[in-house]
């Protein structure tokens, strides 16, 4: 069974560098504000996420199991 993610971008501290853009292409876009939006939550897999998430430069990327509320990353 795959697991339903719920993924955040902290818009306080987002820089908008089109890190998390290029690394998870599908789920993540950058808004009006340049500011990474989770388009897609399904749009990649769990280790691009990951990837996503290690790379931002701010932290600004949270991940929980929709389900359960637990926190995956960070
Ligand atoms: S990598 Fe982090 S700082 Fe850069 S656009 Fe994505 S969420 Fe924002």
């Amino acid at each position: 069974m795959t697991r339903k993610l719920r993924i955040m971008v902290d818009h306080g501290v987002c820089v908008g560098n089109d890190m998390c853009t290029n690394i998870a292409i599908n789920l993540f876009a950058l808004n009006d504000d340049l500011h990474s939006e989770p388009v897609n939550a399904a749009g990649d897999p769990l280790e691009k996420v990951l990837e996503a998430e290690e790379n931002c430069p701010v932290s600004a990327i949270n991940v929980e199991d929709e389900e359960t509320g637990e926190t995956l990353f960070p």
